[in-house]
């Protein structure tokens, strides 16, 4: 199916059931409101002239016309692009560019960056072009440029017109039969991937490709159109679009986001206040949530099942979810942008140890491997690199043929990540190939050295990587955020590790940080606090 198929569907079953809440907009649609408004701004987007193939950028927090653009693009088989809200000029220059957006969508302004400044600072031609002929030197591909606001500016369009010119233009519009010519295997995203370990990538990906994974994620969860499901994910990353998004209109789950950008006790206030059944969320945010000051004061009964995902999930924090936060049958998910992009998840059915300490068993029609470094299967249970293959994997990195060929050999996707799976299937995920550290010959992995510090109770969250070192290749460093109201010094951390981990392991530098930098998807990035560290002992 196409994922205007999956939508025209799941409001044909439901129409009159609750389908998406945005809290901070104070909109509340059923299903047939909501089929409704992405086929005005389908027809919007129709009438300027877009269609199957043309690529449409977006640019925003989560905002109601994040998801109706998600579905009115796939409507009339435009590819949507995923802009990262945290992107500045250069990065938004290259990804238009990389994707030859010919409309961007974009948001008035996202914590302290000013979209539309900014954009008229990149394209100053704005201000004598009329909205939909931009010629823009820096932006060659770009036609229109579309604010969500109410206020004309020179060279753009408003939201609220385009939606006006749609209401105008649907009538004499037939969608059905433009999704008729559609095909599942049209390319219809391209996802810049999290940045975790440098440059984002544009994976792109068709409808077979995420619609087929949310409806196998669905199912890992028990999802019906009862449940419920908080969403404080960003959507323009796949955790929101495929995990969050595709999945519930895929069952009829109802959608709730809390706001534009992650805040854990609004997070905490939507799910008591709309009683959700489900929460997702990457650790840092279910860590945050639990620490939250006031987390007890919120009613989180209605809570039953959920998502972890995005990086791996400490033992420590999935028990704690379990036993605090009522989600007795929350799921790990495992996957990448490249590959739709769950692959391995475990099922409300799994036994509760597999479910807080594996990623769960691969995905039914998918294909997995563990290999060496010479590409040869490893024994079960042993680490090597994660191979994965079958529907999910993407066409490729757009315009990007080399990369491509790299990451893609004979139909299996090159995940980058370590893992062992046991003779039952269950996988674990060991860490990433970039982040295993060699030190004096021994392989480190810095998941294990994180798990074990993050089980001391004064540390509310710890990361772990390599640094060079003449004498033994690499050393361990350790950055550790000190819960609040408590102290810890290096020597009591060092005592900790005594006896506990072998000597090699135990971190040479340590260093006490008030955050760790991270990426809008809550993950952290480990090259720049490497980068950080190198500039700290030269
Ligand atoms: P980039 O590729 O741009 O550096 P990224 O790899 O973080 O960023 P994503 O596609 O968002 O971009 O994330 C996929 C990666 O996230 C996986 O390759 C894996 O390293 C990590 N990951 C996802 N889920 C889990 C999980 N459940 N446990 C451990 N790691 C996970
Ligand atoms: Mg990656």
């Amino acid at each position: 199916a196409t994922i205007g198929q999956l939508l025209n569907d799941t409001a044909a079953r439901f129409p009159e059931r609750p389908a998406v809440v945005f809290r901070e907009q104070g909109i509340r649609w059923t299903w047939r409101e909501f089929a409704y408004e992405v086929d005005v701004l389908a027809a919007g987007l129709a009438s300027l002239g877009i269609g199957r193939g043309d690529r449409v950028g977006i640019w925003s927090p989560n905002r109601v016309e994040w998801l109706l653009t998600q579905f009115a693009t796939s409507r009339i088989g435009a590819i949507l692009v995923n802009v990262n809200p945290a992107y500045r000029l250069a990065e938004l220059e290259y990804a238009l560019n990389k994707s030859g957006c010919c409309t961007l969508i974009t948001a008035e302004s996202f914590k302290s960056s000013k979209y539309v400044e900014m954009l008229q600072a990149l394209a100053p031609e704005l201000a004598h072009c009329e909205p939909g002929r931009l010629r823009a030197a820096k932006l060659p591909a770009l036609r229109t440029i579309v604010r969500m606001c109410d206020t004309a500016t020179p060279g753009m369009m408003t939201f609220s017109d385009l939606i006006e010119a749609g209401r105008v233009a649907l009538p004499a519009i037939d969608l059905d039969a433009i999704g008729a010519t559609l095909s599942a295997r049209d390319p219809i995203n391209i996802q810049f991937t999290s940045g975790t370990t440098g440059n984002p990538k544009g994976a792109t990906l068709t409808h077979r490709n995420v619609v087929n994974n949310a409806r196998y994620i669905a199912m890992a969860m028990r999802f019906t159109e009862a449940d419920a499901l908080c969403i404080p994910v960003p959507l323009y990353h796949c955790f929101g679009m495929v995990l969050s998004v595709l999945a519930s209109v895929s069952t009829g789950a109802k959608m709730v986001f809390p706001g534009e950008a992650f805040e854990p006790a609004a997070t905490l206030a939507a799910v008591a206040e709309e009683r959700c059944t489900a929460l997702h969320g990457v650790p840092t945010m279910f860590i945050a949530e639990l620490d939250h000051a006031d987390f007890a004061s919120f009613d989180l009964s209605s809570l039953r099942t959920g998502i972890m995902a995005g990086s791996p999930c400490p033992i420590e924090t999935m028990k704690r979810v379990i036993s605090r936060m009522h989600q007795s049958e929350i799921t790990i998910a495992y996957g990448m942008t490249e590959t739709s992009p769950v692959s391995f998840q475990s099922s409300t059915t799994d036994p509760i140890d597999k479910r807080t300490s594996t990623v769960g068993r691969i995905q039914p029609h998918l294909e997995a491997k563990v290999v060496d470094a010479m590409g040869n299967t490893v024994p079960i249970g042993q680490t090597g690199e994660l191979w994965t293959r079958g529907y999910s994997v993407m066409m490729g990195y757009w315009d990007d043929e080399p990369r491509t060929r790299e990451a893609i050999v004979d139909g299996w996707m090159r995940t980058g990540d370590l893992a062992t799976i046991d003779a039952d299937g269950y996988c674990n995920i060991v860490g990433r190939l970039k982040d295993m550290l060699i030190r004096g010959g021994e392989n480190i992995y810095p998941r294990e050295v994180e798990e074990f510090l993050f089980r001391h109770p004064k540390v509310q969250s710890v990361q772990v990587f390599g640094v060079p070192d003449e004498k033994y290749g690499e050393e361990v460093c350790a950055w550790i955020v000190v819960r609040a109201g408590e102290s810890l010094t290096e020597d009591e951390v060092r005592e900790y590790c005594c006896g506990q981990i072998a000597h090699y392991k135990v971190p040479r530098y340590i260093r006490f940080v008030d955050e760790m930098p991270m990426t809008v998807t809550g993950k952290v990035q480990k090259f720049v606090m490497r980068e950080r560290m190198i500039d700290e002992l030269d």
